[in-house]
């Protein structure tokens, strides 16, 4: 049996009750998971002062002597401070407690050297160090010469901290206790066997595994614990980045893409005679590569980028034509059925005069319709489908779907994005697009097995959204505001905070809200949309308010994902404090699809959190949904992350942080390409450590074997 294998229960210090302390709130069972429990955070103990040296301003600092006496004052009824008068040779200190020096006096003993480690702070003329932590150590480890201190390098360190729970806290099992655990566990253990090749160790400049898990946990210095630090990091990231490129070569290996060959009479036509306006360079930059993939013989899995508004949906549109020249159907899916019809609406009007049929499938398209268009699919007559989830089930069947497009991964899984392969004999080439912008390296490990086109330039003559944040207090003034833009055209969205956990009373505000808008714009037309209407209704007041007939939209974020109306100039979004910046950025990205001026309000109230402060400074200091999307990372952490609780991922990483590691997940990511580009199928003998472990990874973690 593996060592790290071994029961937690047999580890000198542990036994039955923490054993169970340990397991159920931590989740260590073995020793293996106790020497992965990584401290959060070291404090640098890698130096000692001698006391002569020590001021009242220093930082936390440590000195090693001797107790010379206690002395004890009492402080009112039953409460005494207990002092401990302190020598290393060079001079003396204090140490006090106000609380538990009765303990210190039973356990601290005259005579004995100990390493104490405190704030050194000036009290009568004299160093003190209140409650500072003392531990033993023997009087070979230091001596004084002449004022001079020499201490044994066995001394010095960065002390680990270590999480635990209140529970564990009350049954005396803190930092210090799960410190003692490793220490003890370290140095049972044999030395352990390397688990990345020398090839990979040498060229990134690894420490030996060995002894990063030993220094991580028993660090000598500042500049052991980064190398540790990286070392472990490296591997966590690389054996993740080898599992999904493993998955991704596999999945190559199994199916053929289509090989889309020509570019014909379809899309030249449109390129040359229906294209309303010049595609942007990024625009042409991601058909060429999708037209690439598309020629390549492997299935196409692209993931493409854009922000609100950079003309994605055209790059999907060309990239079907392309489908339906080389003979196969399309497929466009979108989250909801309002986008849904407007992908439709969108699409039938670039291809109004070309002669190509194009559909909508829908839950709300019933009956005879739906026939009909089942059967358009079956017979081939169809050419492209919009749709909604209604297209994954089982019932609709094409003739020959070649590309499928699903707009906004972040509402769309894996698991159903693996659905639509089902659907022809081979898989279909797949064009994932979505606006939220998700970091590179967090790309890389979400959707790792997808290659990734970005469109970084928005169509010309946009105006950027200018954004403001106002108190709530000063809602006059917005009012006038609002009330100009109406006069001059334009549309108003209105924004009120939705959430599950306060639906009613979020509801009840939005409802009474409206009242109070209704009455302070009665010169204008008003619809109200959220998340509880009956599709029809919601429908109904969306194309109202597409249509202009109303010019103010009172709603919940259900207008969040992709509606389209260019006249609509000003983003009103109260209770902005509850939103999340992602969240906040898709909404901004409904105004500023016209030529004019578009505004963006965000309205709080006076007091926020720092982190709220440091949103709002974000969106209205930029445009840039990369920079937002790194912001959000970095404010969030990666769990939190739209998107990666529907994607069926959970981040479980114990030493790594794709937010602050994104140049650590490049190099992994590279080191594991190459091994996969040499070795495709996963079994040359050069390799076999690697895929050893990495079978045996799989095996024992669960979230992480969810990756592929
Ligand atoms: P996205 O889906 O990326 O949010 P859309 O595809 O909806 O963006 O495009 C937004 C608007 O910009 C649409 O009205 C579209 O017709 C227009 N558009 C797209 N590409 C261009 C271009 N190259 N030049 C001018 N307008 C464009
Ligand atoms: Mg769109």
């Amino acid at each position: 049996m593996d060592i790290l294998d071994q029961d937690i229960k047999y580890l000198p210090g542990v036994g039955p009750t923490r054993k169970k302390m340990l397991s159920n709130e931590l989740g260590i069972e073995t020793y293996g998971d106790l020497l992965e429990y990584y401290p959060y955070k070291y404090v640098d103990r890698s130096k000692v002062y001698t006391i002569h040296e020590l001021s009242g301003d220093m930082p936390f600092v440590q000195v090693v002597g001797h107790i010379l006496s206690f002395e004890t004052f009492a402080m009112g009824p039953r409460k005494e401070r207990v002092v401990a008068h302190f020598t290393d040779g060079t001079g003396i200190c204090d140490l006090t407690w106000f609380n538990g020096g009765k303990y210190a006096k039973q356990n601290y003993k005259i005579g004995t050297q100990y390493l104490v480690f405190g704030k050194p702070t000036v009290f009568n003329n004299r160093i003190n160090f209140t409650h500072p932590d003392l531990d033993k150590v023997d009087s070979e480890q230091w001596r004084v010469e002449n004022g001079q201190l020499t201490v044994d390098s066995g001394l010095l360190r960065m002390q680990p901290y270590y999480n635990t729970t209140d529970k564990m806290k009350k049954s005396g099992l803190n930092s210090r206790a799960i410190e003692r655990l490793t220490k003890t566990l370290i140095e049972k253990l044999p030395p352990l066997p390397e688990t990345l090749p020398p090839f990979i160790c040498n060229a990134q400049h690894l420490m030996e595994r060995d002894e990063a898990l030993r220094t991580v946990h028993y660090p000598q210095n500042a500049k052991d614990l980064e190398h540790a630090r990286l070392r472990l990091k490296f591997e966590e990231l690389f054996y993740i980045q080898l599992n999904i490129l493993r998955y991704a070569s596999d999945q190559r290996r199994k199916y053929r893409g289509y090989v889309f060959s020509t570019v014909g009479d379809v899309f030249n036509t449109f390129y040359n005679q229906y294209l309303p306006f010049p595609l942007t360079g990024a625009q042409k930059r991601v058909i060429k590569e999708i037209r690439k993939d598309m020629g390549s013989g492997r299935q196409m899995n692209r993931l493409l980028q854009g922000d609100v508004g950079s003309g994605k949906t055209l790059v999907a549109l060309m990239s079907m034509l392309i489908a339906i020249d080389n003979g196969y159907q399309a497929c466009i899916m979108a989250p909801t059925e309002i986008l849904a019809e407007q992908h439709l609406q969108t699409i039938m009007g670039f291809l109004k005069d070309m002669n190509l049929r194009v559909a909508l499938l829908t839950g709300i398209v019933k009956g005879k319709r739906r026939q009909e268009v089942l059967d358009g699919l079956l017979d081939g007559t169809i050419n492209i489908l919009v749709g909604t989830h209604a297209v994954i089930e089982d019932t609709v069947q094409f003739a020959r779907l070649g590309f499928v497009v699903v707009d906004e991964q972040h509402r769309f899984g894996v698991a159903q994005r693996a659905k639509l392969w089902s659907k022809s004999a081979n898989p279909p080439h797949v064009l994932v697009m979505t606006a939220t912008p998700i970091p590179r390296t967090l790309a890389m490990t979400l959707y790792g097995d997808l290659d990734v086109s970005v469109i970084d330039e928005l169509p010309p003559g946009r105006k950027p959204v200018q954004t403001t944040h106002i108190i709530d207090t000063r809602m006059t003034s917005l009012y006038d505001g609002i009330r100009r833009q109406i006069h001059e055209g334009r549309q108003v969205y209105i924004v009120f905070p939705l959430i599950e956990e306060s639906a009613k009373s979020d509801l009840k505000n939005l409802e009474d809200g409206f009242e109070v808008l209704k009455e302070s714009f009665p010169e204008f037309r008003l619809s109200k949309v959220h998340g509880r209407m009956k599709p029809k209704d919601k429908e109904e007041e969306m194309q109202k308010f597409v249509r202009n007939e109303t010019q103010i939209l009172v709603a919940t974020t259900v207008i969040e994902v992709g509606v389209n109306v260019p006249n609509a100039s000003v983003m009103v979004i109260l209770e902005a404090q509850r939103f999340g910046l992602a969240q906040l950025h898709q909404l901004r990205g409904r105004v500023g699809r016209g030529a004019d001026q578009s505004y963006c309000i965000l309205v709080t109230p006076l007091k926020l959190s720092e982190d709220t402060r440091k949103r709002i400074d974000i969106m209205c200091e930029t445009n840039d949904g990369f920079r937002i999307a790194e912001a959000d990372l970095k404010l969030r952490g990666p769990g939190d992350l739209e998107g990666t609780q529907q994607s069926g991922m959970a981040f479980d990483l114990k030493i790594a942080d794709i937010a602050r590691d994104g140049q650590i997940v490049q190099l992994a990511r590279d080191e594991a390409q190459k091994i996969i580009d040499e070795d495709p199928e996963c079994k040359s003998e050069r390799f076999a450590l690697l895929w050893h472990r990495l079978r045996q990874l799989r095996k024992t973690n669960i979230n992480w074997a969810a990756i592929s």
